[in-house]
């Protein structure tokens, strides 16, 4: 079995579903106490956003490609950057490995369409709602998302830096998430992306007004298929 390589702490809640969620798909289809092989960079979160907000996109990618470099030195034979809104400079990072680094919009984008989704709503931060790379990566893959208005891009927004990355899981922020999905759903939308790796700790992707892709799941998932399929043709050959 390959070792997945994880850059998280981004925020570290999310993190921590992403350990549990390798290690529980592994324990699943190996059976027994199998556990996934699993390195983790967790970086400091404050930093990552001080630089998200000074719009330094070019020192992020830095960062984070130093450390998908690290994690590959380390022995990581796949890295997943646990974010959807720093796949702003995956592909940066991608150029400086020879290991794959698995994109989550590539994988939530399969996911949707094995699902038969057409028009997903996207619910993320801001920076993955409003700047083109995710719009446009979703584009290549042949999926043409929605967001929701200003007002509520700017509540889903403050609900995943004030709270779900604070740790704080509201009611009254679930039913603010809901009331999103019902309208996007009468304008047309014919499922939701849960595009933010903290979304799924106060959303259920299988209890949603439309039908529900967690790219938390997905990733993690996708990361499974490609060191298991890897360590069966090893035991094959
Ligand atoms: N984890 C979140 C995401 O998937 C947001 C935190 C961040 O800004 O990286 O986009």
């Amino acid at each position: 079995m390959k070792t997945i390589g994880l850059i998280g702490g981004m925020s570290f809640e999310s993190s921590a579903v992403y350990y549990r969620q390798v290690n529980e798909a592994v324990r699943t289809r190996l059976g027994g106490l199998a556990s996934a092989e699993v390195l983790m960079h967790s970086v400091n979160f404050a930093e990552i956003v001080a630089l998200q907000k000074s719009g330094r996109w070019d020192l992020a990618a830095k960062r984070l490609s130093d450390v998908a470099t690290g994690l590959e030195k380390a022995g990581a034979g796949c890295i997943l950057i646990c974010t959807n809104t720093m796949h702003m400079v995956a592909d940066d990072v991608e150029t400086g490995l020879s290991v794959p680094l698995i994109n989550i919009i590539d994988v939530t984008a399969q996911a949707l369409k094995a699902g038969g989704a057409k028009r997903p709503l996207l619910l993320a931060t801001r920076y993955t709602m409003e700047h083109p790379f995710y719009a446009e990566r979703m584009k290549r893959n042949g999926m043409e998302i929605m967001v929701p208005d200003a007002d509520g891009r700017t509540a889903t927004h403050d609900i995943i830096f004030e709270e779900l990355c604070a740790g704080h899981i509201r009611d009254q922020s679930r039913e603010r998430l809901l009331a999103i999905i019902e309208k996007a759903k009468a304008e047309g939308a014919d499922s939701v992306i849960l595009g933010c790796t903290e979304i799924c700790l106060i959303l259920d992707p299988n209890a949603l007004p439309l039908p529900g892709y967690d790219s938390t799941t997905i990733h993690a998932q996708a990361a499974v298929d490609f060191v298991l399929e890897n360590a069966i043709g090893m035991r094959a050959a």
